[in-house]
Parts: C-alpha cells; structure tokens; sequence
C-alpha cells in the first residue's frame, strides 16, 4: 500500500507536499489520518422540536421563490421559502445569490444548518442543502481534519473518499479472524471506511473501537516481546525465610508505615520466596520511603548468601544512597561499595576484583554498574531507583548480570495505573501509596508573573534566616540551548543583582556529569544559597535544609513533573513553600495550577493531568520512546486498553515470537510500529 499520494487522482505535487505537511506520505497514511472530531448531520428533526441556536438536519419542501434583499451595499441576503410539516421557515444566505435558481417550487430537499427567530420567522442560516435522499453532505457525520494551511476539510474528505474507493480492496485484514469473532470487531475495511464516513454513530463507534483495539494491541504486544518476558515465568531464585529481618525492622530509627511499606515488602518477601523470577515496580510518591524497602530486599538476599545491586541516575544520588544504605547496615557484616564513573582506576579495579570473587555484597553506583567490564560473583537482587530515567534496555542489562536475579525497579513518577499497564506492561506494581507521619505540608501558591519581586522579597528573607532556595527555569521543548541560556540569563541577573549579597549557583543539563555534582554537592554542604536550575534537580537528591522551591513558567510542566519538583522541598523540619509562576492566563492553564495548590497526593495529581491534557505528556514519544497513536486514546479508550492488553498476553504466551501463520500479519504491522524507533532497534 505504499502508493505515494502525489499519483492519486485531484492530488499532484502541491497538494502532496500539503498532505506531507500532515505526515501524510502514501495511501495507506491518508486511511490511516483519522478525523479528528466530526459533524454529525445524521440526526432529523422537524421544525417544531428545533432549538433556536441548534444545529440540525432538516427535510423541507421549498414553497416559494427565493427573494433576494440588499439592505446594503456589499450586503445581499437571500430567503428561500420553505415547510415541513410542524412549520414554515426561510433558508437563508448572504452574499451567495447565485443560489436563487437552484430551488424548484414544490421540490424536496435536505439540509443542515443553525436555527434562527427573528420575531416570528424561523430561519435555517447558510445550510449546507441536497436533493432528498443522496445524503452527501447532509444526512450523515461528516469527518472533521486537522488542517494545515492551503488545505480545506472539504478537500481532504475529497481525497479520502477517492482513496478509500479506489484502494480499500488493497488494505489486508491482518487481525486473525478468531480475535475479530471474539471481540466482535469490525473488520478492517469497515472500520477503515467507517472512521472517515460512517453511515451512523454505531458504526462510527464500532470503527474507532476497532482501529483502537488493534493500535494498543499491536503497542502491548510489541512491548511485551521487546521487554522479552513473555509472561513465560521465568525460573528465578528461591531466597530463604529470613526470620533475622524482623530484627533488623525492630532495629531502624523510624517504624514502617502498615498499610504502605510493610506491606509492599510482604509483596516483595512472597516473590523472593518463591522460585519465579520477580519483576516488581515499587511506584511511590517522592519522600513516601522507596529506599527502605530496597534495603530490605538486599538484607533478604544477602542473608541467602546472593550480591545485590543498585543502580541510580546520577553520581550524586549514588552517593546519597551509598551512605545512607551503609548506615543501615552498620553493625552487620555486609560490605557495601560504591561504583560511580569518578573513582580512580585503582580504587575501581579492586572494587571490580572483589565484587568477581565475591567479597562484596552490594554494590551501589550509576550507569557505572552496567558497564561491561563489572562482573558479580552470585547477583541475586538488581534494583534500579528512579526508573523513569533509565531505558527499558538499561533495566535488562542490569539483569543479565545474574543468572536470572529478582528485579526491583522503583519510582516515584506517580502513573496512573492504567497507563503503567503499558509503560511497565511486564512488571507486577506495588504502591506506596502514604506518606511516613509528621510531614509537614508544603504550601504551594500559584501566582502570576506580577508577583515575582514579591516573591524575591519572600526569598531574601528565608534566606537571612539560613534557609536555602531552589528556583526552576523551564526547558524549552525546541532547544536545549535555548533552555540553557534562559538559565544562564536568570542566574546571572540573581548573581550580579538581585541576590548579589548571597551565594547563588547554576545547575543545567549541558554541565558534564561531574560538574553537576560539584554543584549539588555545595547547594547540599550549604555553600549556595541558591540554586537556579533547569529540570535536571527533578531526581530524589536531599537537601533538607532547602525549603523553598519557586518555578518559572509552571505552565509549561506537567504536573507530574511539578509534583515530582515540589518534592525537592519539604525534607527537613522547617516550613516549605512552592512557588508556581504561571505566566499563561490560559484556562485550562489556571486550572492545572489549583491542581497542585489544593493536592499534594501525586497520583490524584497524574490522574487530573491525564484529564486536563491528554496522556501525551506520559507518551511523549520523547520521554519513553513509545511509539505515536494515532487512533487510541488512553484516557478514553482505557476499556479497550484492558481487553487489548489482556489479549496481548494470551498471544504471547501461546506464541513468544509469533511464529504461528495466523499472527504472520499482526507480526509485520508491530515491526511496522515499532520501525523507526531507534530505542527499540533491538525489535525483530
Ligand atoms: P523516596 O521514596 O523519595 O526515595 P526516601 O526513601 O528517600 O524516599 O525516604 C525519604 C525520607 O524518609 C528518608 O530520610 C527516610 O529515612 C525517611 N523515612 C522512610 N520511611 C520512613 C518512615 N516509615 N518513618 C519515618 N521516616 C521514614
Ligand atoms: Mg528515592
């Protein structure tokens, strides 16, 4: 189905490069561009039930002949006479008086348009009109596009419906004829059609349910194969009761929260403990208490005689694990190491030496871990904090270096769950779903760009009293370096002006790695006072005694990501505040700030996000690399989404790669969707 579009008839190279514009390259993409809203002319009423305002659907007859008015120059207005049988009415258009021969007196015609009164006269405003019984234009649900300059609706539907005519014998079923039985599907030239010219509402709806259904369908399973566990419940280890742990719990300086980390770590013991390899997300909240957990996983296979590992997004965040995970285990005989990529050759070579013959039993670090170079003597347990930040492909290399080791990957990114099905399809999730006692709230205010010297007022003094501040510039989705320079900007200004009597620092994605910890490592030893930075703090660092976090352009986060900010703050035992400076006086905009100011609860938060903007900002395809949908919508479609997932497991366990004749189609279409992405190369 590749026939380019330029070589289709009404089309030729100008309007091909307008359709390209809309990604739009060859047939198969124009049957493929779903409306994006429709027009729906199906439904007919008489005059009587008509509101005024409304627009309907109408049959009339024409009564009279059209009278034409020119209450102006440069204005003509034209009334055709009309009835139906509840009442009288006048079809009118201005400037369009070529129309006045087009209407025979006692004809029967269709049209559709806005109900107008004006006194006593009903009037049907510019409606579009046909001859009864055609339905052309008027007594269906037209298709609504998405433009783009030089391309009218009318003219897209045109090319559609020429393509559709013309090519639809060649678009193969691909869907195995016992799963469009048991869903009860359309099939996929119905569907096709139907999306763009459906005869009624039920059949448009069986349309989009089809095209959703084989869109997350083939997205679930391509994800499956690539994640590459097939659900086939592959053997792990079998780790020992560990009665000593219960001790260990006795022993830490706080007690667990019940409902919360115990119980997620019963979840953890029962899949220890049994002989199938876990894959586990531990979702919770930034500061609900992820890491605990993570050490009691390590203490629970240490104590049979297994290396643990855990890997973490940045050198800093390393570290803070590193030292806080030795605390715990002071008084035990467990040594921890740290590997990060600044140690020097020396030091790194005998951490690699020990860790191979097994004198180390957990070992913390970065990407360091998964080098090729790092070999374990019996890795039991692989953690990765912060998974958000990680690839899919980073997570398995982790893996592999154990014979099968349990696999704990832990987030505070509050998904819905919904929406974790697809991203973490293959792993089981535990929540955290509360906070430990004695948090105190952070006041988080929404405020417009007029209040930022109040706000550096508000800072100055938080800071005279040694506290320390942290101040958020937006990425700019175009450039990096236009983010930076922003940064840059507004660093300099605090620096030279505004707070030239305090510390200020500068934190940003294009500083290397071992720059960027230089600096956190000083706002954390309190040698800033403030931090200015671009996204790059989001990740679980402390610093407790920081207690201000303000955000420029709020609007242009999500809020999950605003969410996951504010968490920076709000550690230590001082009041904190969040400051979001929304610069948009958009609606939708002012609504998603109240968001944040009245919840502190991330998933209520995502699960709003989700609602207010649709889940691209979860899907960007930049974020996780998945694939684009163009049909389904996972905030809509989650039914779909469900029974699609659930279908996508039973295939793949019947059939890990798909080799069976019936699933030969459905297997190309999943190669075709994931084909040009790069994070998913290894698919095949
Ligand atoms: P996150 O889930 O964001 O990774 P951490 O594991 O870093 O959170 O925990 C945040 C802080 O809360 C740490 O200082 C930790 O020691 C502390 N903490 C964890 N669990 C509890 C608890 N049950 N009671 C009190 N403090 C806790
Ligand atoms: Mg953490």
């Amino acid at each position: 189905m590749a026939v380019n579009i330029q070589y289709l008839k009404g089309v030729g190279p100008k309007r091909a490069s307008r359709l390209r514009k809309l990604n739009i390259n060859t047939v198969e993409d124009l049957m493929y561009f779903i409306p994006r809203d429709y027009d729906d002319r199906s439904k007919f009423k008489t005059l009587r039930e008509c509101m005024i305002g409304e627009k309907v659907s109408l049959e009339v007859e024409i009564i009279g002949k059209a009278n034409i008015l020119r209450p102006r120059r440069n204005l003509s207005i034209i009334k055709v006479p009309v009835k139906d049988s509840s009442h009288n009415a006048y079809l009118v258009w201005f400037n369009q008086e070529y129309l006045k021969d087009k209407f025979i007196v006692g004809e029967k015609i269709i049209v559709n348009g806005k109900i107008n009164k004006v006194g006593m006269e009903i009037q049907i405003m510019s409606p579009v009109f046909e001859k009864s019984g055609t339905m052309d234009k008027v007594g269906r649900i037209t298709p609504i596009y998405s433009l783009t300059e030089g391309l009218t609706n009318n003219e897209i539907i045109k090319i559609i419906d020429y393509s559709i005519k013309e090519y639809i014998d060649q678009i193969r079923e691909f869907l195995p004829q016992e799963i469009i039985n048991k869903y009860d599907l359309m099939d996929i030239r119905g569907a096709i059609t139907n999306v763009h010219f459906p005869m009624n509402s039920v059949l448009l709806e069986k349309a989009r349910k089809r095209l959703s259904f084989q869109e997350l369908l083939t997205l679930q399973m391509g994800l499956f194969i690539i994640k590459n566990r097939n659900f086939t419940n592959n053997k792990g280890i079998r780790f020992n009761k560990t009665i000593e742990i219960n001790d260990f719990i006795q022993k830490l300086p706080f007690k667990l929260t019940n409902y919360s980390q115990i119980k997620v770590f019963k979840e953890i013991e029962a899949d220890m403990e049994n002989d199938i390899q876990m894959n586990r997300l531990v979702q919770g909240d930034v500061g609900s208490g992820k890491t605990i957990i993570a050490v009691l996983a390590m203490f629970k296979a240490i104590s049979s005689g297994y290396q643990a590992v855990m890997m973490a997004p940045t050198e800093i965040l390393a570290s803070q694990h590193f030292e806080s995970i030795r605390k715990f285990f002071s008084g035990y005989n467990i040594r921890t190491e740290l590997l990060v990529g600044s140690l020097s050759p020396k030091a790194k070579e005998e951490i690699l030496l020990d860790l191979k013959e097994g004198r180390i039993d957990i070992l913390i670090g970065t990407h360091a871990v998964i080098q090729e170079n790092v070999e374990f003597n019996r890795l039991g347990l692989a953690i990765t904090d912060e998974q958000h930040r990680f690839g899919v492909k980073q997570r398995a290399i982790l893996s592999q270096k154990g014979n099968n080791p349990d696999v704990i990957v832990m987030t505070a990114t509050p998904i819905p769950r919904t929406l974790a099905l697809i991203l973490y399809g293959d792993l089981d999730v535990s929540i955290i779903d509360e906070l430990p006692p004695g948090r105190k709230e952070i006041e988080t205010y929404a405020v417009g760009p007029e209040m930022i010297e109040r706000i550096n007022n508000f800072i100055r003094k938080q800071i005279l009293e040694s506290r320390q501040a942290y101040i958020v510039c937006p990425l700019i989705e175009e450039s990096e370096t236009l983010t930076v320079n922003a940064a840059e900007e507004l660093y300099k200004d605090f620096k030279d002006n505004i707070f030239k009597e305090f510390k200020v620092g500068l934190l940003h994605g294009k500083m290397k790695p071992k720059e960027k910890d230089l600096v956190m490592e000083e706002f954390k030893n309190h040698k800033i006072d403030i931090l200015v930075s671009t996204t790059v703090i989001e990740v679980g660092v402390n610093v407790p005694n920081s207690n201000i976090m303000v955000i420029y352009n709020a609007e242009r986060f999500g809020l999950a990501q605003l969410h996951q900010l504010r968490g920076r703050v709000g550690r230590g035992e001082h009041q904190s505040y969040c400051i979001l400076i929304n610069e948009s006086n958009n609606q939708i905009s002012r609504e998603r700030m109240r968001v944040l100011q009245n919840s502190t609860d991330g998933f209520k938060i995502s699960e709003k996000d989700l609602e207010l903007r649709g889940p691209g900002e979860f899907f960007g395809t930049r974020q996780h690399g998945l694939p684009e949908l163009k049909v389904a919508n996972l905030f809509t479609d989650m039914d779909i989404l469900k029974v699609a997932q659930k279908e996508a497991i039973n295939i793949v366990n019947q059939d890990p790669n798909l080799e069976l004749e019936k699933y030969r189609e459905l297997k190309k279409k999943i190669q075709e969707m994931f084909s040009n992405l790069r994070e998913y190369s290894t698919f095949n």
